[in-house]
C-alpha cells in the first residue's frame, strides 16, 4: 500500500504560508519519486496580513538561492536592500549618560595566536584607528557606517565579500513567493476558512470554507497569522505566554522617505526608547521605522508622540497611526497531530532580532527533516518539537540578553532588568561569564546565536569593563596590534573597492551585475542545517 503523505494544505497567505508553500513546492516535487506531493495554499480574501515584518538574518539569502530564486528578481520585487548587520543605538549609556552605538555583523570576530581575539579586545582595547571590537577584527562595521554595498558592481548573484542577507517590504514578498509558489504547481484557493473538522483520534480531517464547502485535508499548516485557528482554537494546543521574560507588547509602525539614498546604511538600525526601542528598516524607496514598547509603561498616544519626535524632522506630517498588538510567546508544541503551526500561530519572540521569517524556514526544513508517512510516526513529531523548543529557548536567551544588560534607568529598562525572570540558560551564561568570555561551548550551534553575537553585543555594551579574565595572562600584546594592523589594512583595501550600498541596489535592479546561472538546488546547504554550507562562519 502507497503509504506516501501526497498532499498538503497551507492555511494562510501571509509570508509563513507563501514561504513554506513555496519550499515544499520546490523540495518535495524533486527527485525520483515522480508522484507528487499537492500542495494547495487556502487565503482569506478578506483578512489582511499583517502587513510587517521587513528585516531577515543570514538563512534568508541561503533560502532564496536554494529556491533558485533569481536574486535581482527578489532584489526588484520586494524593494529589498542588504543588511550587514543589526545596528544598537543607546541600549546602554556610557560613564557620562551618552548612548553608546555598536554593531552586531554576521560573522565571527575569529582568532589571534589561537585565542580568542575578543580576550585581546578586552585586554588592550581597541587598536588601529578601530572604534569598537567589530570594528577592530572585521570590516562590516566600516561597510555599514560608510553606506557601502556588501559586493562588487560585477559580483555574481549571492556571492557576498561581507557576508549580508536583506531587508525586505513585507507585502511586496509574499506576493512574490507566491507568484513562483503558483508557478511550481501550488494550488490558490481564497476562501475563507469557517471550521475545522476532527476525527475521533483528534486529526484534521477537513476544513470548512465559506464559498467550498467541505474541503478534506490529509496533513495542515496553521499559518493564520496571530488567530491560529487549527492549532490553538481547533485543536486547544496552549499558548506559552513569554511576559514574564520580556515586557513589550505593542508596536507602531511608521514609513518614512529617505532623505538621501546614498546614505542607506546596510543594517538594522534598532535605538533604545523610554519604554522599549524603535526599528529603522530601509527598503529601496523608502524605510519603515517603528516603535516596540510596553502598554505598561506608555500608552499608545505616548507612544506615537515619542516615536514621531524620535523621528523630528523625517516625521510624516500626514500619518494615520495603527497600533499593533503583539502577542508574545510560543504555543508548546508547534506540530500536534496532523498539524505544524507556523509563522505568527506558532509564536512570535517580538522582532528585535528579526527571527521570525528565519523561524518559518527552519520550521519547513525540519519538517522535510522528519517528513512523515500518512500515519504519522510519533518519534518525528517529538523530535521535531523538541528541536522547535530548543529554538524558541535560544532566540529568547539572546532578546532577553540585550534588554538585561541595559545599564539605562528609564523605569521600563529597570524593570527588564529587575523585575523580569531570566531564562535558565541565560543565567548560568551569565554567571560563567564573569569569569570568562562567551565560547562557543556555551552556545548551540544548530540554532541561530552563536557565542560571537554574544560577544559582540556585551562589549558593546561595555558589558565586561573591568573584570579581569584567568585565561588572559597568555596574551600579547604584539599579536594584537599585528592582528589589528592587518585588519586595518584589508579593511581600507576592501573600502577602496566596495561601491555605495544604494548605487550597487542600482546596478543589480538594472540587471548591470553579472547574471550568472543561480545555484542548483544540489549544491545546496544539507537539510535540517540552520547555517549556510557556503560561508562558514556566517549567521
Ligand atoms: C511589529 C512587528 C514587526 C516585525 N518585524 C519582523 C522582522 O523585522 N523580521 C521578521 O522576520 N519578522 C518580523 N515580524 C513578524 C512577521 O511579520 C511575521 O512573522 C510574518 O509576516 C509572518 O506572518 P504570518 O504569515 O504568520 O501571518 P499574517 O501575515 O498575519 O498572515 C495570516 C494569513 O492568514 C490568513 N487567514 C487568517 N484567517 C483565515 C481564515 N479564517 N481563512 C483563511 N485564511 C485566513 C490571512 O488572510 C493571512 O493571509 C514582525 C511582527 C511584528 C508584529
Amino acid at each position: 500500500m502507497n503509504n506516501r503523505l501526497d498532499s498538503i494544505t497551507i492555511v494562510g497567505g501571509g509570508t509563513a504560508g507563501w514561504l513554506i508553500a513555496l519550499f515544499l513546492v520546490t523540495t518535495l516535487n524533486r527527485g525520483d519519486n515522480k508522484s507528487n506531493v499537492k500542495v494547495t495554499v487556502i487565503e482569506s480574501p478578506k483578512i489582511p496580513t499583517i502587513g510587517v515584518g521587513e528585516a531577515t538574518v543570514t538563512g534568508m539569502y541561503r533560502f532564496l538561492k536554494q529556491m533558485n530564486i533569481d536574486e535581482a528578481e527578489f532584489i526588484r520585487r520586494s524593494d529589498a536592500t542588504f543588511k550587514c548587520s543589526g545596528r544598537f543605538v543607546g541600549w546602554n549609556l556610557d560613564k557620562n549618560g551618552n548612548p553608546i552605538t555598536f554593531v552586531n555583523p554576521f560573522n565571527t570576530g575569529g582568532m589571534v595566536s589561537g585565542i580568542e581575539s575578543a580576550y585581546h579586545f578586552h585586554k588592550y582595547g581597541r587598536e588601529a584607528g578601530a572604534r569598537s571590537y567589530a570594528d577592530n577584527t572585521l570590516p562590516t562595521e566600516a561597510v555599514v557606517e560608510n553606506a557601502r554595498g556588501p559586493r562588487l558592481m560585477d559580483s555574481k548573484d549571492y556571492e557576498a565579500v561581507i557576508p549580508y542577507t536583506y531587508h525586505l517590504n513585507a507585502g511586496t514578498f509574499s506576493q512574490f513567493l507566491r507568484d513562483i509558489a503558483i508557478e511550481r504547481g501550488v494550488e490558490h484557493i481564497q476562501d475563507d476558512m469557517l471550521d475545522v473538522e476532527l476525527d475521533e483520534q483528534g486529526f484534521v480531517s477537513a476544513l470548512q470554507l465559506e464559498q467550498g464547502g467541505r474541503y478534506p485535508v490529509k496533513f495542515v499548516f496553521d499559518c493564520t497569522g496571530f488567530r491560529s485557528l487549527i492549532l490553538q482554537k481547533a485543536l486547544g494546543e496552549p499558548f506559552i505566554p513569554y511576559d514574564k521574560h520580556l515586557l513589550v507588547d505593542r508596536a507602531v509602525p511608521i514609513m518614512i522617505p529617505h532623505q538621501n539614498p546614498l546614505k542607506i546604511k546596510p543594517c538594522t538600525n534598532s535605538t533604545a526608547l523610554s519604554a522599549g526601542w524603535a526599528w529603522r528598516v530601509p527598503l529601496f524607496h523608502r524605510a519603515g521605522t517603528g516603535y516596540v514598547f510596553s502598554s505598561k509603561f506608555v500608552s499608545d498616544d505616548q507612544a506615537i508622540d515619542e516615536m514621531l519626535a524620535h523621528l523630528g524632522d523625517e516625521a510624516p506630517k500626514d500619518f494615520e497611526p495603527r497600533v499593533i498588538p503583539m502577542r508574545v510567546g510560543r504555543v508548546r508544541r508547534p506540530w500536534v497531530k496532523n498539524c505544524i503551526a507556523a509563522g505568527l500561530s506558532a509564536g512570535f519572540v517580538e522582532p528585535l532580532e528579526a527571527t521570525a521569517i528565519y523561524t518559518i524556514e527552519m520550521t519547513a526544513r525540519w519538517f522535510l527533516t522528519y517528513f512523515p508517512d500518512k500515519e504519522i510516526n510519533a518519534s518525528f513529531v517529538n523530535r521535531f518539537n523538541e528541536i522547535m523548543d530548543r529554538q524558541y529557548k535560544d532566540i529568547l536567551n539572546f532578546i532577553v540578553m540585550n534588554y538585561y544588560t541595559s545599564n539605562r534607568t528609564d523605569p521600563f529598562w529597570l524593570a527588564a532588568r529587575n523585575e523580569i525572570e531570566v531564562p535558565d540558560r541565560l543565567r548560568e551564561n551569565l554567571e560563567l561569564w564573569k569569569h570568562t568570555l562567551p565560547s562557543a561551548m556555551d552556545t548551540d550551534d544548530t540554532f541561530l546565536f552563536q557565542h560571537w553575537d554574544y560577544l559582540y553585543i556585551l562589549l558593546g555594551k561595555g558589558y565586561f569593563k573591568g573584570r579581569h579574565f584567568p585565561s588572559e595572562s597568555v596574551l600579547s600584546r604584539r599579536d594584537w596590534k599585528r592582528h589589528s594592523r592587518r585588519v586595518a589594512e584589508a579593511k581600507a583595501q576592501l573600502l577602496a573597492r566596495l561601491p555605495n550600498h544604494y548605487e550597487l541596489l542600482l546596478n543589480i535592479r538594472d540587471g548591470g551585475s553579472t547574471r550568472p546561472e543561480v545555484a542548483h538546488l544540489q549544491r545546496s546547504a544539507p537539510q535540517g542545517s540552520a547555517r549556510p554550507a557556503s560561508s562558514q562562519g556566517m549567521r
